[in-house]
């Protein structure tokens, strides 16, 4: 790790000031920010981070502003039923959050006597509080010296100190830097400065040095590096998966599972599926049931691999019992579907004739 001192090209407390004055003079207005100078909700701050991980501004502020109007505290999203909570999250993606969520606000009632934890350390053991959301929420709500650095901090500080690290490994310098640069003064301020000097300037590709507080000082600006920083190792191919969707359906109702509550898309509305593999065996009809397959696929991006699912529509003779095929569910009429996430929205679109082909892409990393 560098000499920290050493690697940032100025005295720590004149980089922060500059940052705080170019803060001051115009910043975002986001619904859980507070005024420059004063303490966060800590229930705001902590919902908007949670939210806010892999995910833009612009995706989640009607998504804060739904929770907020739901749950208006935070003892009332811990009396939230699970599938609520599941179904309002639906379309924002990484579904562990939600999950994760629930229980931190469950324990945060329990165990703190629903007050949130003011210390780094404190937030740090609650249930899916990574080192980042515990310093935003303890630098941001409770005005403590901690340093929030995610991936958009260790993009500025690679650039500042012109560090040619290559990453993961130069994460660690990244938090000593980003921890030496905090002031001791207003450091919710900094942390959010730096939020938005990262979405707003600094950005991954041509990012406005002009406009830039350190310009005159970033040293990979004066070494022509900028877009070499930080340095990545080169990406691995995401794998390619396929599988099958099934659209079952009976009098106007669709038959719809909850995905089991570990693992991807864990606790929300799906409908059926065979298993998405590389190399998935043929799907097994339920035999007597008419079988009408799609003309369609069905491509989404996750994080680690991509999809494509093939969607038959399927109706079950009378007596049958969905359950009996593909486990317990319910028959959900069409129109009052609601609530899923985004890849079954796709299969919905499909077998509801909407479109031939569809495509998305996951969740780009927080960004503005
Ligand atoms: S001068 Fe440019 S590259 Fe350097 S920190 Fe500022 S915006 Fe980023």
């Amino acid at each position: 790790m560098p000499d920290v001192l050493a690697a940032l090209p100025a005295a720590p407390a004149v980089l922060a000031a500059r940052l705080l004055a170019w803060y001051d003079a115009g910043h975002r207005a986001l619904p859980w920010r507070p005024e420059a100078g004063a303490l966060g909700d800590p229930y705001r701050v902590w919902l908007s981070e949670v939210m806010l991980q892999q995910t833009t501004v612009a995706a989640v502020i009607p998504y804060f502003e739904k929770f907020l109007a739901s749950w208006p505290t935070l003892a009332e999203l811990a009396a939230a039923e699970d599938a609520a909570v599941m179904a309002a999250w639906a379309g924002l993606g990484y579904y562990s959050r939600a999950r994760n969520l629930l229980a931190c606000a469950r324990a945060v009632a329990a165990e703190h006597g629903g007050r949130f934890p003011d210390t780094e350390e404190g937030l740090r053991a609650l249930p899916g509080v990574g080192p980042y959301t515990a310093a935003a929420v303890a630098a941001i709500a409770f005005g403590r010296r901690a340093a929030a650095v995610d991936g958009n901090v260790e993009r500025i500080l690679a650039r500042l100190t012109d560090d040619a690290t290559p990453l993961p490994a130069f994460k660690p310098a990244a938090r000593a830097l980003g921890l030496a640069l905090v002031p001791a003064e207003r450091p919710g301020d900094f942390a959010q400065a730096a939020i938005d000097l990262g979405a707003l300037v600094c950005r991954p590709r041509e990012p406005d040095c002009l406009l830039c507080p350190w310009r005159d000082v970033c040293r990979a600006r004066a070494a022509g590096t900028i877009s070499q920083r930080p340095l990545r190792p080169p990406k691995a191919e995401k794998p390619h998966r396929r599988g099958t969707a099934f659209w079952v359906e009976r009098d106007g109702c669709v038959w719809l599972v909850r995905r089991p509550a570990k693992g991807l898309l864990g606790g929300m509305a799906a409908f059926p599926c065979t298993e998405w593999s590389a190399d998935p065996p043929p799907a097994a009809l339920p035999p007597g049931w008419a079988a009408t397959p799609l003309n369609a696929t069905v491509r989404h991006v996750f994080t680690h691999f991509s999809l494509d699912l093939a969607v038959v529509k399927l109706s079950p003779p009378p007596q049958a019992d969905p359950a009996t095929a593909f486990g317990p569910g319910a028959w959900v009429p069409m129109e009052k579907i609601d609530g899923l996430p985004t890849v079954m929205e796709k299969v919905r679109a499909a077998a509801m004739g909407k479109n031939k082909t569809l495509r998305g892409d996951s969740v780009p990393s927080r960004t503005p």
